[in-house]
C-alpha cells in the first residue's frame, strides 16, 4: 500500500506572517469575534452560507488536518461542538452543517486550518450557496453567538 504524502496541495499556501487567519488571531485583521481561549478563536465567516456561518481556528497556524497532531485535532472539533450550540441557539436554527476543507482540490480558500460551522433551518431547504449580509446583521448575530456561548458556559 502507498503510504499518504506528507503535504496536501494548496496553491493558497502562504507563511504564517502572510496568512489571513494568523493576523486574525494576532488582531492585526478585523472580525466578528464569538469566543476565544488559549489556543482557539472562533468569528463569522465574512462570505457567509447562513446568517451565523462560524469559522473555529486553532490559533498555531497549521495548513490541514495533517499539519496538527492529535491533541489539537480532537480540541478544535470540541470547540467546533461547544460553538455549535451557542451559534445553533443564538439563530434559532433546526440544525448545524460542520465542514473542514483540506487542499485546494477541496476547495480549501485559507491555507490556516478552520472548522466550519453552518447553521440551517428548515425553511432553507438544504440550501447551500452564500448570502450577503450588512455589518449591521453581522454585529448583532456575533454578538448573540457570543452571548449564548458564555451563557451555556456559566448558566
Ligand atoms: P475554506 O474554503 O474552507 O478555506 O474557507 C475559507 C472561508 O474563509 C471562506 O468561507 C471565506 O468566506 C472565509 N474568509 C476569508 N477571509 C476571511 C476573513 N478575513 N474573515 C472571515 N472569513 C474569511
Ligand atoms: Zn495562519
Amino acid at each position: 500500500m502507498r503510504s499518504p504524502p506528507k503535504r496536501i496541495y494548496n496553491s493558497a499556501s502562504v507563511s504564517e506572517e502572510d496568512c489571513v487567519f494568523c493576523k486574525i488571531v494576532a488582531g492585526r485583521l478585523p472580525s466578528h469575534k464569538v469566543y476565544e481561549d488559549a489556543k482557539h478563536v472562533a468569528f463569522l465567516d465574512i462570505n457567509p452560507f447562513s446568517e451565523g456561518h462560524t469559522l473555529v481556528c486553532p490559533k498555531r497556524h497549521g495548513e490541514t488536518l495533517w499539519d496538527m497532531d492529535e491533541r489539537e485535532i480532537a480540541e478544535v472539533f470540541r470547540v467546533a461542538s461547544k460553538v455549535s450550540m451557542g451559534v445553533v441557539a443564538a439563530t434559532n436554527a433546526d440544525g448545524f452543517r460542520i465542514m473542514q476543507n483540506n487542499g485546494e482540490a477541496a476547495n480549501q480558500a485559507v491555507p490556516h486550518l478552520h472548522v466550519h460551522v453552518i447553521p440551517s433551518k428548515l425553511e432553507d431547504k438544504g440550501r447551500f450557496t452564500r448570502i450577503k449580509l450588512d455589518e449591521g446583521q453581522m454585529a448583532r448575530v456575533a454578538g448573540a453567538i457570543a452571548a449564548e456561548i458564555a451563557r451555556q458556559a456559566d448558566p
